[in-house]
């Protein structure tokens, strides 16, 4: 049995570092969690002759992936019925209040254990997820193997208006930090949170430098609910009981909305973005946030095809998410950039990894630690078994799983240690 701690060169039929071409015969030495080098698999036997060959010249070695937002809480719902409105799946997935708090607290951490092995069975060791149940959730991140940003869910509007600060000092409490769980915060969405709620959250970030997203322009609905308090976000508020007319208003839609209390002049990481004209869009692109799409629900909800080609295109950060799985099949976010592959196949198979790898490290504001094999990075790591010369097309184009990865050069999958 090695030691985390040992220096081992990894050899492969190809290394994808991602922030340089793919190398064939490719190596990547770790030590300590950190990659120390990477390149040809002879020059670094050469370089460093003492270190434990691992043999995965079967596989193609790329960063470890980033699933950059996901919600494990919900890992124990299945979707199978057809999504219908945007309200009624989102009332679906109110907790039932009739179950009593600890009976809600076993199966939600039941659920985040169960997100958690998916992701990574999955090749992903890295999420960004966003929890309402923060305070029970972090615990099993911490206890796992998973990199985390663990955004804690901030909701507070009409009759709740008053639960801001308590909910807040919650979502921001670092007491469970480690070198692998870090603390964000996320104001919910425009139609659950005022607006000064947003300002209190982003300021608490600031002051914290605390990573920072929320969901944004995810239905049509929310720029009728942000000016005229009318249509279903409205109809759900009457159903749920709590409104009050002390609700702001706005006109000229989230996107404005985000600008206007100052959400991208920070690196907020805006979900979904399914709409987004130009104008909108070139608001974007004058900002500092990025986008994360989460292909296989945003098919699930049949919206209008996401703008993500034009924003990359006006130099917007675009990353992919699972969201949970109460809107896709499962947390497999390969089949997230299948998906892709399949909806623009003219694009190169290295710009969807990108998204997956590079984009999202820096939209979860880890950029200096993941995202791509460089020396002083954390050995994160993710092996597909591999029979082509393309390896990351061949990738998008059968249906493989990953053999292995390892976080911070500790091995996640197999699960159980060699
Ligand atoms: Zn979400």
């Amino acid at each position: 049995m090695s030691s985390d701690l040992e220096r081992q060169l990894f050899e492969a039929a190809w290394v994808v570092p991602m922030n340089r071409a793919p190398i064939a015969g490719g190596g990547v030495v770790i030590e300590a969690g950190r990659i120390l080098a990477v390149g040809k698999a002879d020059d670094l036997h050469k370089r460093f002759p003492d270190a434990q060959r691992l043999d995965f010249r079967h596989c193609t070695l790329v960063p470890g992936l980033i699933n950059a937002h996901t919600h494990l809480e919900l890992s124990a719902i299945r979707c199978t019925a057809p999504a219908g409105k945007f309200i009624d799946w989102l009332t679906r997935l109110v907790p039932n209040a009739s179950v009593p708090l600890d009976r809600q607290a076993e199966s939600i951490g039941a659920a985040t254990r169960a997100g958690i092995e998916q992701c990574l069975r999955f090749g992903v060791t890295t999420v960004g997820d966003i929890s309402r149940f923060c305070s029970i959730t972090r615990v099993d991140l911490r206890e796992s193997r998973l990199r985390a940003v663990s955004f804690g869910e901030v909701l507070a509007m009409g009759q709740r208006r008053g639960l801001l600060e308590e909910r807040l000092a919650k979502a921001a409490d670092r007491s469970l930090e480690t070198e692998l769980l870090r603390i964000g915060i996320t104001p919910h969405a425009p139609y659950s949170i005022e607006s000064h709620g947003y300002e209190r959250c982003l300021s608490m970030a600031q002051s914290m430098n605390l990573p920072f997203t929320t969901h944004l322009a995810e239905t049509p609905d929310e720029a009728t609910f942000l000016s005229d308090h009318a249509g279903p976000f409205r109809e759900l508020w009457e159903r749920i009981g709590g409104w009050d007319s002390q609700v702001n208003r706005f006109t000229g839609g989230p996107i404005r909305y985000a600008a206007e209390l100052g959400l991208l002049d920070y690196p907020t990481l805006l979900a979904h973005v399914n709409y987004c004209d130009d104008d909108e869009l070139a608001i974007l692109a004058r900002g500092k946030a990025s986008v994360v799409y989460c292909p296989r629900t945003h098919a699930y909800f049949g919206h209008p095809p996401h703008r993500w080609r034009d924003m990359l295109k006006a130099g917007i950060n675009v990353t992919i998410g699972t969201d949970s799985c109460a809107s896709s099949p499962d947390l497999n976010l390969v089949d997230d950039l299948r998906l892709l592959h399949e909806l623009a196949p003219d694009v190169a198979p290295g710009v969807l990894w990108e998204m997956t790898t590079t984009r999202a490290s820096r939209s979860l504001g880890l950029q200096d630690q993941i995202g791509s094999l460089a020396p002083g990075k954390s050995a994160d790591l993710t092996a597909f078994p591999t029979t082509s010369d393309a390896p990351l097309r061949e990738i998008l184009e059968t249906p493989i799983l990953p053999s292995a990865n390892w976080v911070a050069g500790r091995k996640t999958l197999p699960a159980i240690s060699e």
